[in-house]
């Protein structure tokens, strides 16, 4: 580690989130350190399935909307980038989103006005029949029931792409430095941010730093004297496997999904709990998962329980990731608050990263600003 070495940028945080954006800056030619108190990827990134589903996540037309689906237009050059940079496959595919009613919601109605409103957004979205999701998923024909499809959805696989990020950007002179608090945020009397604090010493960045820190981010902006209300929101998941063909699509009904992955897992998913910094599983967790399952009239006895792990998701009051430059402190870029959709917006907020590196216009994304959260 060369904390005397000169940096254009420091991102904080190694997950996806700050590993995507330090190799975009690395392209574009910053001299960029990307620092993590523990292993690139070893939070939230990791634990995530790796759904990139506009459709199931965004409950109403507007900016978030937008971002999502942007985000994910991103992804087919950038995932081929990030392949040829890294040497590592991350296992993208644009496998499809079905969304199935809710028990509260039996005959479908609320699923079909969000059907509605999406379609008008997105014309490749259509509404399967009974018998049509019947021909399109087989594994589901028994249930009768009609859903929304998403046919251009996708997933990767989260780790693998937290990896060939860190590994892209290790190939661009990104220095990477691993078990490496960042004890505190440094200001220039002016009030621009000048680097950061690590155990070891001052670094400081010319252009600024990129605090990614996931649910920690808003520990480490408290250090300058920023209430940025970042909260842990604990996800846990079941690792599946299924003998022989099952699923094809990644299946939602409500906040609730079944996700097959190409070599043969599934993940079914998720909690969200309010309980701090917690981050092992419990076995209310596990209930809960296994229930939805159930309620779903899956086959709960082919399918082998192969793990359960958990993760904190970083998320802000109103849900809405936080992107975007501090008024009063030239010099900071907060990327968090990505709560359900980090690995899908990880695209979108890297390009935002560049932008504001670069000085650009980011008033079009104001939704997301900083500013809608901060008190000093
Ligand atoms: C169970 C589960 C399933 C999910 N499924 C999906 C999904 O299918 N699709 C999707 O898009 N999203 C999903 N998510 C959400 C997604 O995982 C998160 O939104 C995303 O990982 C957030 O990324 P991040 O980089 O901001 O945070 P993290 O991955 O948590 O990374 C933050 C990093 O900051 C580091 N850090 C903290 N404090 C410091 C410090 N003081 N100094 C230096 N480094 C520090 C941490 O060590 C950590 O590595 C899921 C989340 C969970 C928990």
């Amino acid at each position: 580690m060369d904390t005397k070495a000169e940096f254009d940028v420091i991102v904080v945080g190694a997950g996806i989130i700050g590993s995507l954006s330090a190799w975009r800056l690395a392209q574009e030619g910053y001299r960029v350190a990307l620092v993590d108190a523990g292993q690139p990827g070893g939070q939230a990134s990791n634990a995530a399935a790796g759904i990139l589903s506009p459709s199931a996540e965004v409950d109403r037309a507007g900016p978030f909307w937008e971002l999502t689906a942007l985000s994910l237009e991103h992804y087919d050059q950038m995932v081929e980038e990030l392949q040829e940079e890294s040497g590592i496959e991350v296992d993208f595919r644009r496998s499809g989103v079905l969304q199935l009613p809710t028990l509260d919601d039996p005959g479908g109605e609320r699923l079909h006005e969000r059907y509605r409103w999406q379609s008008a957004l997105n014309p490749r979205i259509r509404w399967l029949s009974p018998p049509e999701v019947a021909e399109v998923e087989p594994a589901l024909a028994n249930w009768h029931l009609p859903a929304i499809y998403a046919p251009e959805e996708a997933q990767v696989h989260a780790p693998k792409m937290v990896q060939a990020a860190v590994r892209a950007a290790i190939w661009r002179g990104v220095q990477v430095w691993s078990g490496t608090p960042v004890e505190e945020l440094r200001l220039r009397p002016s009030g621009q941010v000048e680097g950061v604090q690590l155990a070891r010493g001052a670094v400081r960045a010319h252009v600024g730093v990129v605090l990614a820190a996931g649910a920690w981010t808003g520990i480490l902006a408290h250090t300058i004297g920023l209430h940025l209300p970042v909260e842990p929101v604990r996800g846990q998941v079941l690792g599946l496997h299924h003998d022989g063909p099952f699923l094809r699509h990644i299946v939602f009904w409500g906040s609730r999904y079944l996700c097959p992955k190409p070599d043969g897992r599934l993940i079914a998913g998720a909690t969200e709990d309010a309980v701090g910094f917690e981050g092992r599983t419990s076995l209310k967790g596990l209930w809960q998962v296994s229930q939805a399952l159930a309620e779903l009239g899956l086959p709960m006895d082919s399918l082998v329980f192969e793990r359960a792990w958990a993760g904190l998701r970083p998320k802000v009051p109103d849900g809405l990731p936080v992107l975007g430059p501090v008024p009063g402190y030239p010099g900071l870029f907060v990327a968090s608050g990505h709560h359900r959709n980090g690995i899908l917006l990880s695209a979108i907020t890297a390009e935002l990263v560049i932008k504001w590196a670069a000085g650009k216009d980011l008033t079009p994304w104001a939704a997301f600003a900083p500013e809608r959260l901060l008190t000093r």
